[in-house]
């Protein structure tokens, strides 16, 4: 099982002593803001625990709810506040927490935050970068569910180069980034999507399964989709990122069935101790990374 704690516990501490110095060498804390915007129950708790993460790592953050707007005036005013985290000198990382919900297009609220403040590495500046091949791995602003991907895949020294990679999902928040990602290390990558065709060959046939959908079969019927036993080959490497709550149960639904993937997957990554913890640990990395982007400059 690639458990993320490990993995996580020593970037943590390194990230820890990456505050102390910053503190004592320039008198800075870094701090990261993390806006909600959109109405999915599901954001509150994610922000939640983005908060606590940096109290761990000596960092300030703040929570500014914007949920409250409603659809007419949201745009203008969450657009305001943007501008205003770009010009306060106080706040070191912005993550608009996603999704929206409609309030204001993810466009045009990533063309308007700083890109030296962007801690989920999603504006167009950013992704040009990635695109560009202009990064180093662990020291870019890259979005943190795909660079956590890669950097776990890594340290549990899964075989990347030359492998056939299949990416359920093509989003610009994990898919088409992790794409690349891989592909940047010699990978062959694809992402799927609801209107691939062959998709039960072409994750058969690859070596590296990334299950991104966030559509769990018991609340989507037909167009839902689980990796399972019979979906990979022997072998293979599957890392879980989807997930989705169900409202009425409470529970929360993976796109992954662990349990039954057990012995046959050479490389598999936990529903939760997995992907979930790399996210968070890359966000107070690319914290450290923007404070210190405007500590240059
Ligand atoms: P998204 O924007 O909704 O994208 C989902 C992608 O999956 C789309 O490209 C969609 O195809 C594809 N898809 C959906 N059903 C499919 C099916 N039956 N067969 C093949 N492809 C299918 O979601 P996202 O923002 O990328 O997030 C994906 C999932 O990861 C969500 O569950 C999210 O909660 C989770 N996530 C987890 C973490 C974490 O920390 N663990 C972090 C980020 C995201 P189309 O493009 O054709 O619609």
């Amino acid at each position: 099982m690639m458990i993320a704690k490990p993995l996580a516990e020593e970037m943590k501490s390194r990230i820890a002593g990456d505050v102390a110095r910053i503190k004592k060498e320039f008198g800075i804390t870094p701090k990261l803001v993390a806006l909600l915007i959109g109405d999915d129950p599901v954001s509150r708790t994610y922000v939640d625990l983005k908060r606590k993460d940096c109290e761990e790592v000596g960092m300030t953050s703040e929570v500014i709810d914007l949920s409250h707007y409603d659809k007419g005036e949201s745009s203008k005013r969450i657009l305001d506040k943007v501008k205003e985290l770009n010009d306060d000198r106080s706040v070191n990382a912005v993550i608009p927490q996603m999704p929206f919900s409609g309030k204001v297009s993810e466009e045009t609220l990533f063309s308007t935050l700083s890109p030296d403040k962007d801690a989920d590495g999603l504006t167009p500046y950013r992704l040009g970068k990635l695109l560009r091949t202009e990064y180093s791995i662990e020291n870019a602003l890259l979005p943190c569910t795909p660079k956590g991907a890669i950097l776990l895949s890594k340290y549990y020294k899964v075989p990347i180069e030359g492998a056939d990679v299949a990416i359920v999902g093509r989003s610009t928040l994990v898919g088409e980034p992790l794409r690349k990602l891989f592909q940047d290390l010699n990978a062959t990558a694809t992402c799927y999507h609801t209107k691939s065709r062959h998709l039960e060959e072409k994750l058969m046939e690859s070596d590296i399964v990334v299950a991104a959908s966030g559509r769990p079969p018991e609340l989507y019927g037909k167009s839902g989709f689980r990796v399972v036993n019979e979906s990979v080959k022997p072998g293979s490497c599957v890392i879980s990122v989807g997930v989705r709550k169900d409202e009425g149960s409470g529970k929360m639904l993976f796109d992954v069935d662990t349990v039954s993937l057990k012995g046959k997957c050479s490389y598999l990554t936990p529903n939760t101790g997995g992907i979930g913890v790399m996210t968070r640990v890359c966000l107070l990395q690319n914290t450290i990374t923007a404070t210190r982007i405007q500590i240059e400059h």
